[in-house]
């Protein structure tokens, strides 16, 4: 939410255009919430959430590990100073070159979720360890994963088996409950999964080590989310039950719940207009939408909070809509967004919540429009 320091920050910089302001005390805090939440986890930070080196070098500073896609996030966590012990390559997508160049920088560990994979890094990075994802079904999630990432438990057994055949060290089960997991329970099912992998593989004398139970730590947007002790009792429990006195090292790599409501974005209404005389709809057009950095409204998915200096006057509903020149370039329609009748063209709308896929998802310079600016603090 818009802290005292990102307030002042903006009151005293007065950025124009469009910008995210990060508090790095916010990140702080996060951090030690899941630290306590699940103090025998491993934390491994999704970079792609918020990259900012500045983000990185703290998080670095204050032990984290780091979940990275490419040899460009790689790049950016080693630079920040983890060594490459603390780094994984956690995308089961990758260019058998990419796993070499990944490799010669000192990465050992690597995701995958089919055979065709495990033979890429068997071929590029001999010997490194491997954890297999799982398909979950993203139920509960206010950003659901497809079917694109994982295979069903019963290939898992199978790719972790011809990874050991091929020299790698068979290491593990990763899954991802979907983001903005508000479901106690999707971790408990996931682990269900995770359990009849590692059973199915101790018969045949392959022992697993680590279970990866992803992100999907929400962030608070308009409503209430449980807070981390209570997604870190949830999946304690679940371990328990499905593990007993034997649990396996686990890893977390929390994106959205480390950086997103650590981030506010500073907003100036363009136009506000209407389609006919008698609409009782009035259109709010911002000079940010979904290419400037929210796609994450994206069919209205992620809702943010919107905060303008006449709240808590009387509101009509609006459209709300980004200020490029695509007709796809609309944030709320079909629910539309209750904002003050008073709000005016020139008025400033902060946007609560977007320290987290904002910066990263912004386009290059669609219609001219610069890349969304991020200061952090
Ligand atoms: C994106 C991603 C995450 C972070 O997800 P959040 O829902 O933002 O916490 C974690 N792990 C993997 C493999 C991911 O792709």
């Amino acid at each position: 939410m818009a802290t005292q320091r990102i307030l002042d920050f903006l009151a005293t910089r007065r950025p124009d255009g469009p910008c995210l302001v990060v508090d790095l005390d916010v990140v702080r805090d996060n951090y030690l919430a899941f630290e306590r939440a699940l103090p025998d986890s491993r934390i491994y930070y999704a970079v792609k959430a918020n990259p900012a080196p500045q983000i990185l070098r703290l998080l670095t500073s204050l032990g984290s590990s780091f979940d990275t896609a490419s040899v460009a996030e790689i790049e950016m966590a080693l630079d920040a100073g983890a060594t490459p012990d603390r780094i994984s390559y956690g995308n089961t997508i990758k260019k058998e070159r990419d796993i070499a160049r990944a490799f010669a920088l000192g990465i050992r560990l690597f995701a995958v979720d089919s055979t065709e994979e495990v033979e890429k890094i068997s071929r590029a990075a001999p010997g490194s360890k491997v954890f297999c994802r799982v398909l979950t079904d993203g139920a509960g999630a206010e950003w659901p994963l497809s079917r694109k990432f994982g295979c069903v438990p019963a290939m898992a057994v199978d790719v972790l088996r011809r990874a050991k055949q091929l020299g790698l060290e068979p290491y593990g089960v990763s899954f991802h409950v979907g983001s903005q997991q508000t479901d106690l329970s999707a971790w408990d099912r996931a682990l269900s999964d995770a359990r009849m992998v590692f059973a199915a593989l101790a018969d045949e004398g392959i022992v697993l080590r680590m279970v990866n139970m992803g992100g999907g730590f929400p962030t608070r947007y308009l409503r209430d989310v449980p807070e981390a002790q209570a997604y870190g009792q949830a999946i304690f429990s679940s371990l328990r039950k499905h593990f007993g006195n034997r649990i396996p090292e686990t890893i977390i790599e929390p994106g959205r719940g480390m950086v997103g409501n650590a981030g506010v974005i500073k907003s100036e209404v363009v136009l506000i207009s209407k389609k006919a005389d008698n609409d009782n709809v009035r259109w709010v057009y911002l000079d940010i939408g979904k290419f400037g950095g929210l796609a994450e409204t994206m069919d209205e998915a992620i809702r943010y909070p919107l905060v303008t200096r006449h709240d808590g006057s009387e509101t009509t509903p609006c459209v709300l809509a980004g200020p490029t020149c695509d007709s796809a370039d609309v944030l709320y329609e079909k629910t539309p967004y209750p904002l003050p009748v008073s709000l005016t063209i020139g008025d400033e709308v902060l946007i609560e919540g977007t320290g987290a896929y904002t910066t990263t998802y912004a386009s290059v310079a669609f219609n001219g429009f610069e890349p969304l600016r991020s200061y952090v603090i």
